[in-house]
C-alpha cells in the first residue's frame, strides 16, 4: 500500500470508527495506532504463485466476529455469521478449519474446553471436551521398566508414543454444541474446512518451523513423515498444502456424525495406530504402544457442566470447571488481587502483584485440582472471596515470596494470614501448543473455545489414511504414581488441563471473552491480559500486545525478552529473577497466543488477535467497518 492510501485508509477507518454513535474513544484511538496495511502472512520464497489469505489482529464492526489464530480459519467462521449462522456454528467451522490449517495444534484427534453465552438464556454453559484415559491404562504407565521408579524420558519418547495418547474429544464437544446451542449440521459446519482440506492452504512460516521443530519425531513415524514431511522436508514457505485425507474424514464426519469416530472402521483404525504405531524402518525412537480400544472410544461422552464464577471489580469472569484447571485458577488469582486494587497500584507494583497471586493460585492449583470424577476438588471454597482475602494477605507488597509456596487451607474458615501447608509440588510438563477461538453473533451469542493435541504435532502420530494427528494429552497427568496427588493417572481419568476459555460479563451482559494456548502459562496469560484490560488502562489490543510474564509458584519468573527490557530492572528490587521463556524445543521466545473480543456499545464488536506472536493471528466481523 503506498503511504498515501495507506493515510487515506487510516483516516477513513478512524472517522468511521469515531462517528459511530456510541463507539467509545478507546476504540477509535485503536484503529487509529492498529492501522495498517494488511501484512503479508508469508514470503514468497520460491516460484509458487499462491497468496496468502490477507490479515489483520484487530477489527471492528456489527453482526458478529471470529479471532484466531489463523487467516483461513478467521474467514470462515466469518462467513458462516454472514450467511446467517450463529456462534457456535462459526466456532465450529472455524475449530475444524484450524485442524486443517493448525494441525499440530488442534483436530478431531484431540479435545478441549467450550465455553457459551447464551443471550437467549442470558447464562454461560460449558462442554468439557478433554482426552480421557483408557479403562486399561496402567497407573505406572509412565514409569520405565528399565529405570525402577523413573519415567520415560518426557521428550521425545514419552510425548511421541501411544501411550500418551487419550481418548479424543473434540467431535463430540463440536456436536454436542450443535445440538445444543447450534443452527447448522454437524455435515454443514464441517464443510467449509473440508474443501479447505481439499483445495490447500498456503504455507507459512509458522507452520514450517513447527513442522521442522518436530521433524525428529515425524520421521519416526511413517504415515506422518509421508504427510508432513514429503521428500525429508517440510512443505516451503508460499506453497500450497492440501490435505485430501482429511477432506474425506470430515466429509464423512459430516455425513454420518459421531459414530462414525467413535465406532465401526475409523474407530478401529485408531485404536490399532495407538496400539501398534506405524514405526518407520530405521526410527530410533522407542515410539511405545498404547492402551487406548474401541471400547473407550464407543464409551467417550462429554460432560457439560457449570461453568466457574468469580466476581471482580464488579465484572462476572466466567471459566472452565475441572478437569481444567483454568477457571480455578484464574478465578482464584482474581480473588487474591481484588483486595489490592491493581488499578491503584503503580505499573512495577501491579505485575509484582499478578505475578505473586498467580504463585499462590498455582500452589494450591498443584494440590487440590483433578478430575472431579475421581478426585473431591474444594471448588466452591477455592473460589471463595475469603479464601482469596486470606492468600492475599500473605503478598508482601516490597518482596516477591521465596517459591515454591505452601498451598492454602480452603476450608471455609478463613481469618488472619495464615501461612501455607506442607506439599511437595510437581513439576510442569504441559506442552505449549494449542490454539484458542472466540467467536461472537448478532444475537450476543459468544463462544470462548481452546481446543489441542497438547504438544505441537500431540503424539506425532497420524491415522493413516485419515489425516489428523492423534493427542498425547495423558503427558498432562503427573508422570510418577503418589497416592496425594489430585492428578495422578487412573483409568478413565481426564488429565488436569490449564486450558482457561473465558467469558467476562458486565451488567449481566458479555463484555470480554478471551483465551490462549500455552500449557500452564495459559492461565497467567489469560490472567495478564484480564488486569492489562481491566486495570491498568490497556484497550483490549494493547492488552494482547503487552510483553508477557508467568510466574507459575518457581523459583524463576518465565518473561518474553521484551518483558524484561521493559520491567526488569524495576522489578529487581522486589526480588524477582526473570529468565527468558522459549526452550529447546520451539523457535520463538514467546509466551500464549490470545485471541478475543469485546463487545462495544450498540451491538458492536472489537474482535482482536495477536499482531505478532506465532507469526501473528487473525480478527474479522461481519460487517465491518474496520479496517475494510
Ligand atoms: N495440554 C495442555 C492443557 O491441557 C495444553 C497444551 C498447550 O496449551 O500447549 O492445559
Amino acid at each position: 500500500m503506498t503511504p498515501t492510501r495507506l493515510a487515506a485508509t487510516l483516516t477513513a477507518g478512524t472517522l468511521v470508527l469515531a462517528g459511530l454513535a456510541g463507539l467509545t474513544a478507546s476504540t477509535a484511538a485503536i484503529a487509529q495506532r492498529t492501522a495498517e496495511p494488511p501484512r503479508q502472512l508469508a514470503a514468497q520464497t520460491d516460484d509458487h504463485t499462491a497468496q496468502p489469505t490477507k490479515k489483520y489482529a484487530t477489527a471492528v464492526g456489527f453482526g458478529g466476529a471470529v479471532a484466531s489464530v489463523d487467516a483461513d480459519a478467521t474467514n470462515i467462521g466469518v462467513s458462516v455469521l454472514r450467511r446467517g449462522g450463529n456462534a457456535v456454528d462459526a466456532a465450529v467451522a472455524t475449530a475444524a478449519a484450524l485442524g486443517v490449517t493448525e494441525p499440530y495444534s488442534a483436530g478431531v484427534g484431540g479435545g478441549g474446553y467450550f465455553v457459551y453465552y447464551s443471550a437467549k438464556d442470558r447464562k454461560v454453559y460449558t462442554i468439557d471436551g478433554r482426552e480421557t484415559a483408557p479403562a486399561t491404562m496402567p497407573e505406572d504407565a509412565f514409569l520405565n521398566p528399565a529405570t525402577p521408579g523413573k519415567p520415560y524420558t518426557f521428550f521425545p519418547d514419552l510425548v511421541t508414543s501411544g501411550v500418551s495418547v487419550g481418548i479424543p474429544g473434540t467431535l463430540a464437544t463440536w456436536d454436542a454444541a450443535l445440538h445444543s446451542w447450534g443452527s447448522l449440521s454437524l455435515g454443514k459446519a464441517l464443510k467449509p474446512a473440508a474443501d479447505l482440506a481439499d483445495r490447500g492452504f498456503v504455507i507459512d512460516q509458522t507452520f514450517r518451523n513447527q513442522t521442522l521443530d518436530n521433524k525428529a519425531r515425524f520421521s519416526a513415524i511413517t504415515p506422518t513423515a509421508a504427510l508432513y514431511l514429503p521428500n525429508g522436508d517440510a512443505p516451503v514457505v508460499g506453497s500450497v498444502f492440501k490435505n485430501k485425507d482429511l477432506a474425506k474424514t470430515y466429509e464423512l464426519l459430516g455425513k454420518k456424525g459421531p459414530s462414525a469416530f467413535y465406532t465401526g472402521p475409523l474407530a478401529q483404525e485408531i485404536a490399532t495406530v495407538v496400539q501398534t504405531p506405524p514405526k518407520a524402518p530405521g526410527a530410533t525412537l522407542p515410539v511405545m504402544p498404547g492402551h487406548l480400544t474401541t471400547a473407550d472410544l464407543a464409551k467417550y461422552k462429554v460432560i457439560k457442566q457449570a461453568p466457574t464464577k468469580v466476581s471482580y471489580d464488579g465484572l462476572d469472569v466466567y471459566g472452565m470447571a475441572p478437569s481444567s484447571s483454568g477457571g480455578t485458577t484464574v478465578g482464584e488469582a482474581l480473588n487474591i488481587l481484588a483486595p489490592l486494587k491493581l488499578s491503584t497500584q503503580s505499573t512495577p507494583q501491579a505485575l509484582h502483584s499478578y505475578l505473586e497471586a498467580s504463585a499462590l493460585a498455582f500452589a494450591d492449583r498443584g494440590k487440590y485440582v483433578g478430575d472431579p470424577a475421581f478426585v473431591d476438588v474444594p471448588q466452591k471454597e477455592l473460589l471463595s472471596k475469603g479464601f482469596g482475602a486470606e492468600r492475599s494477605c500473605l503478598i508482601d507488597p516490597a518482596k516477591a515470596a521465596v517459591k515454591p509456596l505452601q498451598p492454602g487451607s480452603p476450608d471455609g474458615s478463613y481469618s488472619g494470614c495464615p501461612a501455607g501447608i506442607a506439599h511437595e509440588d510437581k513439576a510442569d510438563t504441559e506442552g505449549l501448543s494449542t490454539t484458542h477461538l472466540v467467536a461472537a453473533d448478532k444475537w450476543g451469542n459468544i463462544v470462548s473455545y481452546t481446543l489441542t493435541i497438547e504438544q505441537t504435532g500431540g503424539s506425532g502420530i497420524l491415522v493413516p489414511g485419515r489425516g489428523f494427528l492423534l493427542n498425547n494429552e495423558l503427558t498432562d497427568f503427573t508422570a510418577i504414581p503418589d497416592p496425594a496427588d489430585p492428578n495422578r493417572i487412573q483409568p478413565n481419568k481426564r488429565p488436569r488441563s490449564s486450558m482457561s476459555p473465558t467469558i467476562v460479563l458486565k451488567n449481566g451482559k458479555p463484555f470480554l471473552a478471551l483465551g490462549s494456548p500455552g500449557g500452564s502459562t495459559i492461565i497467567t496469560t489469560v490472567l495478564q491480559t484480564l488486569t492489562n484490560r481491566l486495570d491498568r488502562g490497556m484497550t483490549l489490543p494493547d492488552a494482547i500486545a503487552a510483553p508477557r510474564a508467568s510466574q507459575r509458584n518457581t523459583a524463576n519468573v518465565t518473561a518474553e525478552p521484551p518483558f524484561i527490557d521493559a520491567y526488569g530492572t524495576a522489578l529487581k528490587p522486589y526480588g524477582h529473577t526473570l529468565v527468558p521463556a522459549g526452550d529447546a524445543l520451539t523457535s520463538a521466545a514467546e509466551i500464549g497466543a490470545v485471541a478475543a473480543l469485546e463487545v462495544l456499545p450498540h451491538g458492536g464488536y472489537l474482535a482482536a488477535a495477536e499482531p505478532k506472536r506465532r507469526g501473528g493471528g487473525a480478527a474479522g466481523t461481519v460487517d465491518q467497518l474496520w479496517p475494510n
